[in-house]
This record gives structure tokens, sequence and C-alpha cells, in this order.
């Protein structure tokens, strides 16, 4: 059985808590059909916004994640947010190394790594980001730079934790570009990462990671991508912004897991 699909929208600098709980509010009736056996439906406000999210999306098949954690779990860390404070807020998920935290923050695989086992020890589940830039993808190096992000990025965890994980691979070059990677070009790099998860963790785990794509999904593409075997859904930027829009991608997901 192919691992399960999981659509997350992250908000990132966007949406006030009352703009958040609005959006939740629209989104919830939209998708109350939707079972989590058929995809689990997550999204991820910005810090301030998470309790008006978390207190809208009660009782909801919509789960809540945060966009980032710090890896210590207080201290002299001015502006950052632990662990354990998010999951005091309700939040369930966490999205860690996402590639404008890589290139306007200073994320390295390193830090990747201090996030993802804070945010373990707190319970809370990551979404860990991968993916390559144009240039990088050009010189013909995209296996090597995924390989050495997930080698670092999961340093230390064992293969029943990373078979419990949600990756997201969002080729740099189609995040907010509207370059979308072909359904096949998308497929070829999943399967890759696949690969390698099982060559460093084993066949169990590799089979039950959740391997998400991101990079300008839309409900117009996103029953084609999800119609991949080794796509188990996405990490949705603007299209999770209008809960109809939302709506529609997870929608036509559901339809291309199906095949
Ligand atoms: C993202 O930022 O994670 C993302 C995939 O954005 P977009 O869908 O807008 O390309």
């Amino acid at each position: 059985m192919a691992a399960k699909l999981v659509i997350a929208g992250n908000w990132k600098m966007n949406k006030t808590a009352a703009e958040g709980k609005a959006l939740v509010e629209a989104l919830k009736p939209l998708v109350a059909d939707i079972c989590p056996c058929q995809a689990e439906i997550i999204v991820c406000p910005p810090f301030t916004t998470l309790s008006a999210v978390v207190e809208a999306a009660r009782g909801s098949n919509v789960k809540v994640g945060a966009q980032n954690v710090h890896w210590e779990k207080n201290g002299a860390f001015t502006a950052e947010i632990s662990a354990d404070m998010l999951k005091e807020a309700g939040v369930e998920y966490v999205i860690i190394g996402h590639s404008e935290r890589r290139q306007y923050f200073g994320e390295t695989d390193k830090t990747v790594n201090g996030r993802i086992k804070a945010a373990l020890a707190a319970n809370l589940k990551p979404i860990v980001c991968i993916g390559e830039t144009l240039a990088e993808r050009e010189g013909g190096v995209t296996a090597k730079v995924l390989e050495t992000q997930l080698a670092g990025g999961l340093e230390g965890l064992d293969a029943a934790t990373v078979g419990n994980l949600i990756l997201a691979y969002e080729p740099v070059w189609a995040i907010g570009t509207g370059k979308t990677a072909t359904p096949e070009m998308a497929e070829e790099t999943h399967k890759c990462i696949r690969s390698f998860i099982a060559s460093k963790f084993g066949a169990a785990a590799a089979k039950s990671i959740v391997i998400q794509y991101g990079g300008s999904m839309k409900s117009d593409n996103a029953e084609a991508l999800c119609a991949q075997p080794d796509i188990d859904g996405g990490l949705i930027g603007g299209a999770a912004l209008k809960a109809d829009s939302f709506a529609e991608l997870i929608k036509n997901a559901i339809t291309g897991r199906k095949g």
C-alpha cells in the first residue's frame, strides 16, 4: 500500500488571525466529507494566527501546523518559538527547512536536523522540505543535492522515525513561479528520494514515508501530480490562500491518487 495522501497549505507571511479564522471557517464545509483515509488536510499559518486557526479548526478534519520551530527548549533566542510552545498552542505539524528559510534566513541541514529532533521530542509531526535550485538542476546535481540535504537533515534518526516523517520535495525554481515540474519529472525525483531513504533506512521506512510535491501545485495540476505512484500529496503555497481553490485542489489530488 502506498503512503497516505497529505495536503498541507503553507500560508507563509499571509493572513491575520481574523483572516485565518475566516479562511478555515470557509474551508471546513468544503472538505467536511473528506476522511483522513483519503487525505490528511493541514493548514500552516503564521505564529500569531495559530491560536485563532486552532480554535476555528477544532473538531474538524482540518489540522494545524506551524512554519518553523527552534531546536532548543527555551532560552535567550529572541523571536524564536519552541516546540513546547507550539504544542501548547494546539499545533500538530511543523514545516522545517523550507527553501525560503534556507535562502533568506541561513537555514542549514544541521539546523534542520536540530529542529526535526526538537519537534519529534514534543510529539509534533515535522514536514521536512528539500529541493534543488535551477542552477543545481541545470548542472545535473539534483540527486546529489537532495541526498546531502536528506543525509544531514535526517542524521541520527532511526528507521521507524523516518518512516513516519513527511518530506516535501520542492524544486526551488517551481516555488511561487508558476513553473511546475511535469508529473513525470517530479515522479522521477520522488522515486530517487524514496530509493535513497531505502538505502539509508530500509524498505519499510521508504514505503511508509510521505513524500509531498511542492512548487506551483494548483487545482488543475494536482490530479496528474498525485496520480504518480511516488507523490503522496502536496505542500501548497499560493493555492492554499483561498478556501475554494484549496478545497478543489484537495479533491483533485484525491481523484489522482485513486487513479
Ligand atoms: C511553497 O512555498 O511551499 C510552495 C509550494 O509555494 P507555491 O505553491 O506558491 O509554489
